[in-house]
């Protein structure tokens, strides 16, 4: 049986993020916000840490956790190898949503990478995220504080849903501000590899180098038996209880689909502009590509809330932050989409 706990939630300011610090350090974990989405923060370094996190999330301890700084100089503690390209991009995307894989070093504990002799590392943008890390005094593993297998949160209730009775602390700091998951990448001989998508998109990586490819199983069901470059990718993810279809196509081949193929329980998920053509009930995710990243998680998991069974999604275009959106609804969707 594992530890029970009272769980807090305390508004960012400077007792709470002292706090956080210091249960971090010692060893507990702390749902804490970041630019991208809601991380369970617990000590990288500490093998114990990354075995709670992987307990309380429910997660494969396959799936390696990704580790954040605040300063560029701690990284060459962490990893053994930092090529020039993973300089540039350094200094171009940190602080920000970006995470890079590097060779490890063995103070990383193989239980904080899942096994493997590489690293993920970021440093984030976010204040109170850098706050944390800093009152922690050690890099901090953080991945999305949800469930495994459900949306990742993007505000400190949704933690609360998920991991309450589970961790001592969760610290309120508003909205994430991307939405979803950093950028995963790792490096190839002469360029970049995009692992998973996310805000900073294969276009930005390109002002570093040329040569930047993006993985097959970014919005492709790899085959069973494919050999998985990052772990994470091969896990269901992102799932409301609704089952979820993506309708490729424009809003005329989506009304038409509806009114001749949907349910009257059946619900839509539309952009903002959208005029829906059917009675059928319908819940909106932006207008655009960042809005739809800001609003994704939060509409799977209202679609929970309503006890939705079904419901159809417009597919994002794939453009920019919207290959990250693509990528994710397509989780969320087990890989359904129908051309309209
Ligand atoms: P999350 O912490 O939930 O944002 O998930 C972290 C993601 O980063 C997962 O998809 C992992 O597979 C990926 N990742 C982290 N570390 C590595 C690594 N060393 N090699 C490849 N992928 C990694
Ligand atoms: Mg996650």
């Amino acid at each position: 049986m594992s530890k029970q706990y009272y769980t807090k939630i305390l508004k960012a300011d400077a007792q709470s993020i002292k706090l956080a610090g210091e249960l971090i350090k010692n060893g507990e974990l702390v749902g804490i916000p970041t630019e991208t989405v809601y991380g369970l923060a617990g000590n990288a370094l500490n093998s114990n840490s990354s075995d709670k996190i992987f307990l309380a999330k429910g997660r494969p301890s396959d799936n390696p956790l990704i580790v954040h700084i605040t300063e560029l100089n701690d990284i060459y503690g962490l990893v053994s190898d930092f090529p020039v390209l993973a300089q540039k991009c350094a200094e171009k995307f940190w602080p920000g949503p970006l995470t890079m894989i590097l060779p490890k070093k063995d103070v990383i504990p193989s239980q904080t990478s899942g096994g493997l002799d590489t690293v993920g590392i970021r440093i984030p943008s976010d204040i109170t995220a850098r706050a944390i890390i800093k009152a922690a005094g050690v890099p901090v593993a953080a991945p999305s504080a949800n469930l495994s297998g459900s949306p990742s949160p993007t505000e400190a209730v949704h933690v609360y849903d998920d991991l309450k009775g589970k961790i001592p602390l969760i610290i309120d700091g508003e909205h994430s501000v991307v939405g979803v998951e950093s950028t995963v990448i790792s490096f190839l001989e002469n360029g970049i590899h995009v692992l998973r998508p996310g805000f900073i998109s294969p276009e930005d990586l390109t002002e570093v180098t040329p040569n930047v490819t993006v993985d097959d199983g970014v919005i492709h069901m790899l085959a069973e038996n494919a050999v998985v470059k990052s772990p994470g990718m091969k896990y269901r993810h992102y799932s409301p209880n609704a089952d979820v279809i993506i309708l490729d196509g424009d809003l005329t081949g989506f009304n038409r689909f509806i009114c001749n193929n949907a349910d009257e329980n059946d619900y839509c998920m539309i952009f903002d502009d959208d005029i829906l053509k059917s009675d059928n009930q319908y819940v909106t995710y932006g207008k655009d590509s960042t809005e739809q990243a800001i609003q994704l998680f939060s509409v799977l998991r209202k679609l929970d809330e309503l006890k939705v069974k079904k419901v159809y999604a417009r597919c994002p275009n794939r453009n920019g932050v919207g290959l990250a959106v693509y990528n994710r609804l397509l989780r969320a969707a087990g890989f359904q989409v129908i051309k309209v």
